[in-house]
């Protein structure tokens, strides 16, 4: 895995992150806060995304896991020189929280926090397993403190060094803010109910979309309107998923990023969706944070 060592704004990255939340956190009646050190340098270098992606899976988990009460996500400043800074973010919830016996276990991959987790809350057991691996690979740690129906607090420590150059920061971190805070997605998919939740997703993080039911129709619709990226079902009646997104990427030579929405991983053929010209896919049933995480990865 390789790292990027890019200029960025750390206090607008984070910002833009609540901003991806507040909607899920209002909808639940949670209180969702920032706490930033202003001592930490404006520019930083580091891999932005990765960090976005870890961020964005422990706060996640913090609103899907609290139910009532609230989260705040704090970044501090340990240490500092003249080249590089430290840092610790922490996510603290008042959720459900997780029982001691399984809280060594979270972090590994399918670990899940109870039995009826899955059942109740959906998910992967992936997301902490990935987390731990981007914090570590960066030299970094990561730890959880939790008491079981009180809460729980995420912290993770990374290194990063301190930016010189600062002409390159400003378009950077500004476009990812501008990018996501508006993006437009075209939702190819032709069973309501699969419309249904991929439009509640959407909505949660403030996204725009549209919806087309097959992918004759999402080309007529990119033949007239702008989107940032597009959700592609493959079976669909019609012109299917595959077809369309031959016909985006040879015909309309268009390189808009394109998600397959897949209804089983084993039976079909990612190969196939990638020679296809398709970015990325998903398997249903759509784990929200998955999702977010792909999407705010390709768009970047
Ligand atoms: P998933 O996608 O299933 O949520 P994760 O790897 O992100 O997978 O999390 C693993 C398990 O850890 C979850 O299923 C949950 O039981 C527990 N967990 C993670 N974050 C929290 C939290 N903030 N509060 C309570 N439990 C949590």
């Amino acid at each position: 895995m390789v790292f990027e060592k890019r200029n960025f704004k750390l206090d607008e990255s984070i910002s833009t992150i609540i901003h991806l939340f507040e909607h899920k956190a209002r909808e639940k009646n949670l209180k969702l806060t920032k706490e930033y050190n202003k001592k930490i340098p404006v520019q930083i270098k580091g891999d932005s995304s990765r960090l976005h992606q870890i961020i964005l899976n422990l706060l996640s988990n913090a609103v899907k896991f609290t139910n009532e009460g609230s989260i705040m996500l704090s970044v501090d400043l340990l240490d500092e020189d003249d080249e590089k800074v430290t840092i610790e973010f922490s996510i603290e919830d008042t959720g459900i929280g997780i029982p001691e016996d399984r809280i060594d276990k979270i972090f590994h991959n399918f670990e899940q926090g109870s039995a009826s987790t899955q059942r109740v809350y959906g998910g992967t057991g992936l997301g902490l397993a990935i987390s731990k691996q981007l914090v570590e690979l960066q030299g970094g740690s990561i730890s959880v403190k939790s008491v079981l129906g009180k809460g729980s607090t995420f912290r993770f420590i990374l290194n990063f060094e301190i930016a010189g150059d600062t002409i390159e920061i400003e378009a950077d971190s500004k476009e990812f803010a501008a990018e996501i805070k508006s993006l437009n997605v075209l939702v190819v998919e032709d069973v309501l109910l699969n419309q249904l939740l991929l439009k509640t997703i959407l909505n949660d993080f403030g996204f725009k979309y549209d919806v087309a039911d097959n992918g004759k129709i999402a080309i007529d619709k990119l033949q007239s309107n702008t989107y940032d990226i597009i959700l592609m079902d493959l079976m669909m009646p019609e012109m299917n998923g595959f077809e369309a997104t031959e016909y985006i990427r040879n015909k309309l030579g268009s390189k808009i990023p394109i998600i397959a929405l897949t209804a089983d991983v084993t039976t079909v053929d990612i190969e196939k969706c990638k020679a296809n010209g398709m970015n990325d896919y998903i398997s249903k049933p759509i784990d929200e944070k998955l999702l977010l995480n792909k999407i705010v990865s390709l768009v970047k």
